[in-house]
Formats: C-alpha cells, structure tokens, sequence
C-alpha cells in the first residue's frame, strides 16, 4: 500500500462547502442562524422524535440531559466503565456521585447486573431508590461502537426503581431496532434523554457539535433555553437561571446539515464495509470480529477486533506500532473509567466483562471512504502481524 490508511476520518463529498459558504456569506457564523434550526428538522425527522437541540458537543448534550434530569450534588448516576471518558465526566460536573457497572458482551451496560445492583445493594422505599443513603436518580447508557445496547431490559429495570435514563447515543446515530418491542425506534429516543456527537471521529460531523434531545418535548425545549445562557427574550438580557454557553453555531450546523443529506449513505458504506471485513476474518484463528445486537441494524461505526488472549499474549501496543509500520492506523478501546485518576477510588459493582474486552480489542480502519482494496490490505496484514505475535 503507498498510503496510510487511517482509523476514521471525516468524509465531505456532498454540500459541505455550499452550505459553509452560504453561512458566511450572509455573516450568520454564530449561535443565531437559519442552518441551526434546519439541522435540528432534519435530526427530528430522521430520528422520528418530536424536538432535538443542536449543541456544542456529545458532552454537552450529557451534561443538559443531567442538568434537565434534575441531578445535583451528592446524586448517585450509574455509568459505563468502559467507554469514552466523556460520558462520565458531566456527572462530576454536577458533583454527583459515578457508580460503575459492568457491560455484557456488546460492550455496553448490562441490564441484569444493573438489576442486581439496584435490588440487592440498594433501598427502594416511596418511590426512590437509594445507596448508603444517596439517591441514585440516573443511569446513563452508552451504545458502544454504534451497537445498541438491551434497551428493553435496561428500561424494565428503570421504569421499576424510578431511574431516569440518559442515552449516550454519541456513536450510534442511525442505529435502530429491527425486531422486538421497540421495533423501529433510534439510538437515543428510547430513553428519557438521549445524546448525540458530530466531533471529527463520528458518522456525520461539523468539526465539533451535538445534539440532544427528550422524550418530553417541553424538556428539550427548556434544555435548548439553558444551552443559550437561560436567555429569556432576544433584547432585553432577562436570565431567570443559570444558563450555559452551548448552543451550535450556525457554522457547524451548515456543515451538520449538508452530512445530515449524506448519512444514509455513510451507514450503507459502513454496513457493507463491515459484510466484507466479516467475511474476511471468518475462521481466522487469533481473532474474530465482534458482531452487532441481532434483532437491530446498528449504523456499523466502529469495527472490533477481539483478539484471542489465549494464544497471543502480547501487549497492544506492539501490535498496534508494526500495523503502523505497515501503513494501518488501529486503536485499543479506551482505558477503564474507573482506573482514571480522577475516578480513583469510586464504587465499582462487579467489573467483569469491561477488564476482559479492554485488554482484547483491536479497532480496525473504519472510515466510509475506505475502499475495498484497502480491507483487503488491512485484513491480509492485520492476520499477518497476529500471527507474528502468537506464543510460540
Ligand atoms: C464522542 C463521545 C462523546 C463526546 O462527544 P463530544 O462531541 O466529543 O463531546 C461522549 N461519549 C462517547 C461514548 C463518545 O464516543
């Protein structure tokens, strides 16, 4: 191969630059400006739900849906340990309290553990739910890589120890139930709030931004009034709270709005891409591909690489620099949350499965402009250099 192939890089083949220059043209750069409000229509549309907010970032969205949940200091909101930093961090900017629980094998949150938790280590009495004398108001799930998390279990054992459920749906726009009782819903409208990322690395992008959205249309309406510093009118500087600067600009959202058009076809290139990565990893000894939920049709953002501990028991990075040599950028999965300095020392409820899969996986080149040729590149040298590293 003469060039590098990337891990995921951003795709602009549609109106990107039309739309971009259209916003500067008219001098609408910043948080006032009509692609604003086209990209939260076509986020409505596309995701059949009623009101979305554009905002600053996935993080951001997070940190409304807790504000907007009513999560204060001293609060207990059950997290992943097991993904990307982000999802947890606006916990702590509530001063609330993190508690870790395990995911299952798709990599996100375990509904049965999440039961465990609730019925054996906590109280419910009068409606609310408590842990060593602290109400636990909140869990926030991650769809890990774009594959969805068991949304109908998680939302049982929600709706009957009163929980609200926030969504981080930062990976997974476009993915979707199939199958099953929540057949034809989105990542991210299923619970009480739901979270959205269009940061470079993600299916759509406008350089940084998101989007958030409830399943009470009023409380998007109100978290979209907090993102504009809890402005009450256009005139006359009326604040009734304490608000925040995080609305989208305009710039971000013509770019937001021109990907929007393309992001149907991004999910078919990432769902074909990954038939052909499948096929080619199939009966490969050293590792195998790591499936989506049946039963849904995930938008195929990330594809993982699970590698098989017991006949390579090298370390990560080794691997990943002699890909590097031969041309192929890949990534480990995060680091667990819970090992972070700044989470030290939080309660943790039986980490299993998250240790297990972050020292085991291999993300491959996932961007929707990679071509056939280059899998067949990345697959060939990947088995190649696993082999390489297999325990003599
Ligand atoms: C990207 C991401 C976020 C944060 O999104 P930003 O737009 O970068 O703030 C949060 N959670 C997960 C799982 C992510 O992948």
């Amino acid at each position: 191969m003469e060039h590098f192939i990337p891990l995921s890089v951003p795709n602009f083949e549609g109106n990107e630059r039309k739309y971009v220059n259209e916003a500067l043209d008219l001098g609408w750069v910043s948080t006032g400006g009509a692609y604003i409000e086209k990209l939260e229509r076509q986020l409505s549309e596309f995701l059949n739900t009623e009101n979305v907010a554009a905002c600053q970032s996935g993080t951001s969205a997070i940190h409304l849906s807790l504000v907007e949940a009513g999560i204060g200091p001293g609060d207990v909101v059950i997290v992943p340990p097991l993904t990307f930093i982000a999802a947890v961090n606006p916990v702590k900017y509530q001063c609330a309290e993190p508690v870790f629980i395990d995911c299952d094998d798709s990599l996100c949150l375990d509904p049965e553990k999440l039961r465990k938790f609730c019925e054996q280590e906590c109280e419910f009495s009068g409606g609310s739910l408590t842990y060593k004398g602290k109400n636990v108001k909140a869990v926030i799930v991650v769809h890990v890589f774009g594959n969805l998390a068991d949304m109908e279990n998680i939302m049982a054992v929600a709706e009957k120890y009163n929980l609200k459920v926030i969504e981080d749906a930062t990976e997974a726009l476009g993915s979707k139930y199939t199958e099953g009782i929540l057949k034809g819903k989105s990542a991210g409208t299923i619970g009480d709030f739901g979270a959205f990322s269009f940061n470079g690395n993600k299916i759509i992008t406008t350089g940084g931004g998101g989007a958030v959205t409830a399943r009470n249309p009023k409380k998007t309406d109100h978290m979209r009034y907090l993102s504009t510093q809890a402005k009450n009118d256009s005139h006359y500087y009326i604040h009734n709270e304490i608000g925040y600067n995080y609305r989208m600009t305009n710039l971000q959202a013509a770019l937001g709005a021109a990907q929007m058009e393309e992001l149907p076809e991004f999910i078919k290139r990432k769902q074909k891409n990954f038939e052909l990565y499948k096929k080619m990893f199939e009966g490969f000894e050293l590792g195998r591909l790591m499936e989506f939920r049946p039963g849904t049709s995930s938008n195929k953002w990330f594809y993982s690489l699970v590698v098989d501990r017991e006949k390579i028991s090298a370390g990560m990075r080794g691997i990943i620099t002699e890909l590097e040599k031969r041309k192929i950028q890949t990534r480990t999965i995060w680091g667990l949350i819970n090992e972070q300095i700044p989470y030290l020392g939080e309660i943790t409820y039986q980490l299993e499965k998250a240790p297990y899969y972050a020292d085991r996986i291999l993300n491959l080149p996932s961007s929707t402009s990679i071509t056939e040729e280059e899998i067949v590149y990345v697959v060939q040298q990947t088995k190649e250099v696993l082999e390489l590293f297999e325990n003599g």
